[in-house]
């Protein structure tokens, strides 16, 4: 696994695409895009304008959605490619957001034994978390990323440009990853990223997401470069997850609604930073001010008290457990994380009563 030096941005990747289609392109049987319908509409037109494609380029196309990705549609993208002719020295081109990266990645790691994939990442969670670090895959039935493989990209081109067309609930989504990576950094950078997006309006209107971008992938791409088959450091990145799953676990068996993954990160966040300054002796008020600040830019989700404990017995079925306490990764200070902390449902349920008394300061809520 050596992902360092494949992945581009800025304009390092437009030297390096120019380079790569002007030359590499042609060491490859056949070029292969794989979309979806919303990144092959938006995104498509933008690559093929930009650069020149070999005039025998074929197109894939799946719909788009969490939903579709399953091993069915991996058959279908499978048996398309036989059809078309792929062989073992083809390119599969992943234009897409993390289902399309994910699934793209799993595909063309087991089509004929493995054929060479790169990724054109087009959501900012794809951009700054799903492309970088090797893991692809498909969901089996409701069981998330259950059949997949360590399998990293030839490389990973990274243009920001495609995030000006993204719904605002995808980029806010990906945004929760952004911050996360922030606190995994240091206490300097997430103030610098609270005065590049003080508020909604900043990150709505936004056309510079490149130097945050680059930040976060640089974050990731550490974390990732140290432990590359999870063995153990990488559970850093787990943080704000525990809570994060649970919430929309508990948000799709009651109201049959996916909460958005980066809504519910943002406030399994809040959750973890409250038990990290319990277990971990965070700066309580540190802990208060990031926590006002992902409530002034994420939506508020209130649930009825008399849930905690099922949203609670809810983390206790994550995968990172050992039996009886929850484990949990939790945060020192920024840049300085802690994995596997046990919690009990005692401070769980705590930190979920305390989660639900900040939302009443801000007045403001959306119930499930
Ligand atoms: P997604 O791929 O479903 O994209 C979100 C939506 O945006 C889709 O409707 C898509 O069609 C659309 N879209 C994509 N790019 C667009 C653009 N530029 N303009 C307009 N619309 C666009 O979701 P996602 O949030 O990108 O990724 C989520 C997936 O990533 C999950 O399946 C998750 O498991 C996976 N993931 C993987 C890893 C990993 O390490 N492999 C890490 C994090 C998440």
């Amino acid at each position: 696994m050596h992902q360092s030096g494949t992945i581009f941005t800025g304009v390092d990747c437009i030297k390096s695409l120019e380079h790569f289609f002007s030359q590499e392109v042609k060491r490859y049987s056949g070029i292969f895009i794989l979309t979806d319908t919303n990144s092959r509409m938006h995104c498509l037109p933008l690559l093929m304008g930009q650069f020149k494609f070999p005039e025998d380029t074929k197109f894939l196309e799946t719909e788009p959605g969490e939903q579709n990705k399953n091993l069915q549609v991996c058959t279908k993208v499978w048996q398309e490619l036989a059809a078309l002719g792929a062989d073992r020295y083809s390119l599969l081109i992943c234009l897409g957001g993390g289902v399309v990266c994910d699934l793209g990645g799993f595909v063309a790691s087991t089509y004929q034994r493995g054929i060479d994939f790169i990724f054109f990442p087009t959501t900012l969670l794809a951009q700054v978390d799903a492309a970088i670090g090797g893991k692809t895959g498909v969901n089996l039935g409701k069981l998330k990323n259950y059949v997949g493989l360590f399998s990293p990209p030839n490389a990973v081109y990274i243009m920001t440009s495609f995030l000006q067309t993204l719904p605002y609930v995808e980029l806010l989504s990906g945004y929760a990853e952004v911050v996360k990576h922030s606190l995994l950094s240091s206490e300097k950078y997430y103030h610098q990223l609270v005065l590049q997006f003080p508020d909604i309006n900043a990150i709505q209107s936004t056309s510079n997401w490149e130097t945050v971008v680059e930040r976060s992938v640089k974050i990731k791409n550490n974390v990732v470069q140290s432990d590359p088959y999870e063995k153990g450091l990488r559970k850093v990145l787990n943080l704000g997850h525990t809570a994060g799953h649970a919430f929309e676990s508990y948000a799709l068996a009651h109201y049959g609604k996916p909460l958005p993954h980066g809504f519910a990160v943002a406030m399994g966040l809040i959750v973890e930073l409250d038990l990290s300054v319990i277990h971990c002796g965070f700066d309580p008020k540190l802990a208060s001010e990031i926590s006002d600040y992902l409530l002034s830019v994420f939506p508020f989700y209130a649930f009825a008290s008399d849930k905690i404990p099922e949203i609670t017995q809810l983390m206790g079925f994550d995968k990172k457990n050992k039996a009886g306490a929850i484990q949990m990764t939790l945060i020192k200070k920024p840049g300085d994380l802690i994995t596997d902390v046990a919690c009990s449902h005692e401070t769980i349920e705590k930190s979920l009563i305390e989660y639900l008394s900040k939302g009443n300061s801000f007045g403001f809520a959306k119930t499930f």
